[in-house]
């Protein structure tokens, strides 16, 4: 059975999550919700991931001000990023530390880690989650759904990369998810690990391809 994962990039958004979040209520679907620490930050948006958390989703941290791909910084400013969004959810108590980078567009590359960011989530053993396949719901928020459907179909397991931001988009996260439900996936909360290069404080996949050197 083909399984898959779905995630919700760039938000909390409080006219946006919570639909997002009834969608997969009815369904009983559990995901993850990667914050950006600069919106997690205002007390409306925390209220939001909250509501996320309290109903099983899990909350990842997706850098403070998601403006420039941390490889691109020094090292300071890489790792300031990531503190800055841990500190704005402080409240969260939750087993598995979660981290994405920001990727540009969703490009893969060695833009997307600086080297003291992976030391320090290695040794905080956090989970770091890429992505293989974009759907790209945020420019195209009326097509996305027959893009991603095709994607899962070419994975045994494919991760699902959505954005909880007021593109339009998530007026078709009913339907993707019917389609995906009619086509028999299983929906799992855990990552496929061609998509995790850093967990249990290990590094798990070469790291040179998703990270710069200094
Ligand atoms: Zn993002």
């Amino acid at each position: 059975m083909r399984k898959v994962t779905l995630t919700f990039d760039n938000g909390p958004d409080p006219a946006v999550t919570p639909y997002v979040l009834d969608c997969l209520a009815r369904r009983n679907l559990k995901t993850t919700f990667f914050v950006m620490g600069k919106k997690v930050v205002l007390p409306e948006n925390a209220g939001v991931a909250k509501c996320a958390r309290d109903a099983g989703h899990r909350i990842g941290n997706h850098t403070f001000s998601h403006s420039v791909p941390l490889g691109e910084l020094d090292a300071e400013g890489a790792v300031d990023e990531f503190e800055r969004t841990e500190k704005a959810l402080g409240w969260l108590d939750q087993p598995v530390r979660l981290f994405r980078p920001y990727g540009r567009g969703g490009m893969l590359g060695p833009h997307l880690l600086h080297p003291a960011l992976v030391e320090r989530l290695r040794d905080g053993g956090y989970i770091c989650v890429l992505w293989k396949a974009i759907a790209g719901d945020w420019k195209n928020p009326d097509t996305w759904v027959e893009k991603a459907l095709a994607d899962c179909r070419g994975e045994v397991w494919s991760l699902v990369v959505l954005h909880d931001i007021p593109s339009g988009a998530m007026r078709r996260l009913n339907e993707f998810l019917d389609r995906l439900q009619d086509e028999g996936v299983e929906f799992t909360q855990e990552y496929p690990p061609d998509c995790v290069p850093i967990a249990g404080g290990k590094v798990l996949l070469p790291i040179e391809p998703y990270c710069a050197s200094h």
